[in-house]
């Protein structure tokens, strides 16, 4: 097998693209950007991207996987691929793959995904199977809802019966919704040494509902706001020590249920999307089997990163070192897909 300088690294220009290939020259790989010409500005100002690979349009990706394959690159997806791509073009993607394409699956299908974290111990919020079980404020999510859009609040039932009717997603999740802290917690699950790591933590900022609260409720009246949860950036969270050893055995339990359901297992980067309640405690409203925006926070390391490594560790460099091990050690076809 050949070593390391025989491998490029590439993704697509989007979400996290600056953090995964910063990290991947970190870790002394070459590096590549697929990407529409409008970004062409914005990737060229940077040294550590090698190559820029120009296509019309994301969904044109198809088109230069073979350039991609014969220049012996590794791709690592994240939350554009399949906003972007779709997911069978993902699952069809011939060029190696950092991660498990069948966990795809049950990430994309809200019922599957929540089976899984119910099977792993994990607390999710309360699903009601219809309009009539409401009983406490509720959040109806549509399927493949990405960064906050196609979701609604309802107070109750009455208000569920007079919204969804203007509702045009046909799958949708009905979920109680919880009143709490939104707390992301940045996962890494290494096949080659079967430890897990929290990377990083981080709060998301939402409009408006992160922002109601400028506005006294007395002068909202009548004014007709609705909340969304449309996601505008992220910042840093250090987590009550305390609540960290619960957070880590969350991550195993959802790591070593995927063991069970799915063939390979969750590997490389995850993210419990969670609810931290007033009680403290944990309610998991979704996971993200790839890395999320919210680790651009930490291109240059993290508390929690730092308690692991003497460099500065992102999530994007942590995939990096996973890969520069694999090739070490020739086990490259453990982590790709
Ligand atoms: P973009 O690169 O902004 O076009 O986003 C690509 C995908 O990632 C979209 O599905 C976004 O909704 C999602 N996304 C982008 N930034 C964030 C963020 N900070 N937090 C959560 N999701 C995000
Ligand atoms: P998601 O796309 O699942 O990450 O959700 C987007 C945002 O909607 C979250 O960051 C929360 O602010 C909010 N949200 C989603 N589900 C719930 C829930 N069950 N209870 C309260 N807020 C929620």
């Amino acid at each position: 097998m050949a070593g390391q300088s025989a491998y490029k690294i590439a993704t697509l220009g989007s979400h996290s693209a600056l953090q995964i290939l910063k990290g991947a020259k970190d870790e002394g790989f070459r590096t590549i950007v697929v990407v529409t010409p409008d970004r062409i500005s914005l990737y060229s100002r940077f040294k550590f991207i090698d190559k820029i690979i120009q296509i019309p349009d994301f969904s044109d990706f198809p088109k230069i996987e073979n350039q991609l394959i014969s220049e012996n690159t590794i791709i690592i997806p994240h939350g554009s691929f399949v906003a972007y791509l779709g997911l069978e073009e993902n699952k069809n993607m011939r060029v190696p793959y950092f991660g498990n394409k069948a966990v795809l699956d049950w990430e994309s299908d809200r019922m599957k995904q929540r089976d899984w974290l119910q099977k792993a111990k994990v607390p999710v919020p309360k699903r009601f199977r219809s309009g009539q079980e409401i009983d406490v404020p509720v959040m109806v999510k549509s399927y493949g809802a990405a960064g906050g859009h196609g979701y609604f609040f309802a107070k109750n039932k009455k208000e569920f019966a007079a919204r969804i009717k203007n509702f045009k997603p046909k799958e949708y999740i009905i979920q109680e919704y919880v009143i709490g802290v939104p707390l992301y917690i940045h996962y890494f699950y290494s096949p080659l040494t079967h430890k897990l790591e929290i990377l990083s933590i981080d709060k998301r900022y939402e409009t408006n509902v992160d922002s109601l609260g400028r506005i006294p409720s007395q002068n909202q009246q009548g004014l007709g706001i609705e909340p969304s949860f449309v996601v505008v950036g992220n910042s840093p969270l250090a987590l009550r020590e305390s609540l960290l050893a619960e957070a880590f055995k969350m991550g195993e339990r959802v790591v070593a249920t995927s063991k069970e359901l799915i063939k390979g297992g969750l590997w490389g980067p995850f993210c419990l999307e969670t609810i931290i309640t007033p009680q403290q405690k944990f309610s998991v409203i979704e996971i993200s089997c790839r890395i999320v925006a919210g680790t651009n926070l930490f291109i240059t390391g993290s508390p929690y990163s730092a308690l692991y490594y003497d460099k500065e560790v992102s999530t994007g460099r942590r995939i990096a070192m996973e890969i520069k091990e694999a090739i070490k050690t020739k086990k490259l076809n453990r982590i790709l897909n």
